[in-house]
């Protein structure tokens, strides 16, 4: 049985056998306790040796970190501890952990240790809890869209394309590096390569999803993308997870309310489904804060603050709105921004999403209607022919965790911001169809699935959510 169930059921001497991993044992040579956990919650059940069943030698096997069947009975603890406990009848030991070389001690061990050690990572609270919520919030994602009657599109990853502009794309190739063909004019033969052309892994499904939407209604994607991009930050990573839902007939508006309520749904499903799990977290994020500087904390523990998010609109301004704050706020004049801003047309840093998010409206908010220059050519342009129906969702200590847009559905417009972005037509054909063809309103945004799930276990490195993270200098496991 697995522990998350045992430890809900009433103690009256059944028989009950578990499989599991030794968290801590302690004792004496004539009764020991073990808390053992088996990854299905965060509790940890205790199991009691009698001394004289056992045989000496056994008992020595079991050490932090060995694996175990227990067969016993499950009785009512006498500890006050733990309402319940096993009492061993039959113990099995699995595989023993060399105490001595055992690398997880009792003690608290660094993030970034952990890190290093891939393979225990998912026995510590910690890191199980936060995969657990992963899973949780992958779950909760494709259950929000089923029930809004979306229909989930798997994208490519091997791309053709490297126009879309999100960002630096890793190549795919199976040339030999060593002896590259050309052809006549000196360059690289792609015609030589695996697909005969030249490929990169994708940075988005956006393109093909719009396809998929423009048939099937509202379509959304769920799936890896890549960033070749050498920004070792704790928000970035290379390999990363993105939700990309695009709606037919839907301006920019509808889909600024889908994001919304879809955001809150994911956070009120783990929530109502993984409280263990959120309460440890809160924990842990409140004793890490205590160490920090009080200038340093948050203002709001992590329940609270997931709390808080559901029961508040995310405000909605426009970008013209969100950089009259900015060139007026007190960072900006007294030039502690890193990046001063003097007006209209600069691209917002996350030292300035943050200014907005935690110190001037202290919520989840929406900015609208960015320059056209610092957005992507598919975002539909407004009549000012300055602004594009642009809308990125800035939350606290996150930065930007959902980008998106209505998009530009008129053939003209379309190829016109193209030709002014030099992005070449003849490589998007396919896309710019969709255009000619019964074209209609249309809209859709991007979540990095990471972002969401650090803002929901209060982790504050992005590699921490992710079970094996892949960033500049790093691909290890
Ligand atoms: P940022 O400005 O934070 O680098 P972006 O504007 O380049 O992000 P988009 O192209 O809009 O990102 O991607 C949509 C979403 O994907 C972002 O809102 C963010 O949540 C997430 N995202 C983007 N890049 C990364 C990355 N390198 N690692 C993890 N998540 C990312
Ligand atoms: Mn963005």
């Amino acid at each position: 049985m697995k522990i998350k169930k045992l430890l809900k059921i009433e103690a009256s001497d059944q028989s009950v056998t578990i499989k599991g991993w030794v968290r801590t044992k302690r004792g004496s040579k004539n009764i020991s306790f073990i808390a053992l956990n088996d990854g299905s919650t965060i509790n940890n059940i205790q199991v009691v040796l009698e001394g004289n069943n056992f045989s000496e030698d056994l008992v020595k096997q079991i050490t932090t970190g060995s694996s175990l069947i227990i067969e016993g009975i499950l009785v009512p603890s006498k500890g006050n501890k733990q309402p319940i406990e096993v009492l061993a009848k039959k113990i099995n030991v699995l595989g023993g952990a060399d105490a001595e070389q055992y690398p997880l001690q009792p003690k608290k061990h660094s993030l970034e240790f952990l890190r290093e050690k891939a393979h225990l990572r998912f026995r510590t609270n910690t890191f199980s809890a936060v995969f657990r919520l992963r899973h949780a919030l992958t779950f909760a994602v494709h259950k929000f869209f089923n029930e809004k009657g979306f229909f989930s599109l798997h994208t490519p990853i091997i791309t053709g394309t490297d126009a879309e502009g999100a960002g630096e794309m890793f190549q795919v190739t199976t040339l030999n590096l060593e002896d590259l063909p050309k052809n006549k004019t000196g360059n690289i033969d792609f015609t030589n390569d695996f697909f005969g052309s030249k490929t990169n892994l994708t940075v988005s499904g956006q393109l093909e999803a719009e396809l998929g939407a423009l048939g099937l209604g509202q379509v959304y994607t769920f799936g890896p993308t890549f960033r070749a991009e050498n920004s070792n930050t704790s928000r970035h990573l290379s390999e990363f997870w993105m939700i990309e839902p695009e709606l037919a007939f839907a301006d920019l508006h509808e889909c600024i309310d889908l994001a919304e309520e879809f955001v809150k749904y994911c956070i009120k499903y783990c929530i109502d489904h993984y409280a263990d799990d959120l309460q440890f977290l809160n924990k842990r994020m409140s004793d890490e804060e205590a160490k920090l500087k009080k200038e340093d904390r948050s203002e709001m523990g992590l329940l609270e603050r997931l709390q808080f998010v559901l029961e508040n609109d995310f405000l909605r301004i426009t970008y013209s709105e969100a950089i009259d704050i900015l060139k007026n706020s007190k960072p900006n004049k007294k030039k502690k921004f890193k990046y001063l801003i003097d007006g209209f047309g600069a691209d917002l840093q996350s030292e300035h999403e943050r200014y907005l998010v935690e110190k001037k409206f202290k919520r989840p908010i929406v900015i609208t209607d960015y320059p056209k220059e610092i957005k992507a050519f598919y975002m539909r342009i407004n009549e000012d022919n300055k602004t594009v129906r642009a809308m990125d969702i800035l939350f606290p200590e996150i930065g930007e965790i959902i980008g998106g847009s209505q998009r530009e559905e008129r053939l003209d417009k379309l190829k016109e911001r193209m030709t002014e972005m030099d992005i070449c037509e003849k490589e998007l054909w396919w896309y710019l169809e969709t255009r000619k063809f019964g074209t209609c309103q249309h809209s859709g945004f991007g979540l990095g699935f990471e972002r969401l799930i650090m803002f929901v276990t209060g982790m504050k490195n992005i590699r921490d959510v992710i079970p094996f993270p892949r960033t500049p200098q790093n691909a290890n496991f």
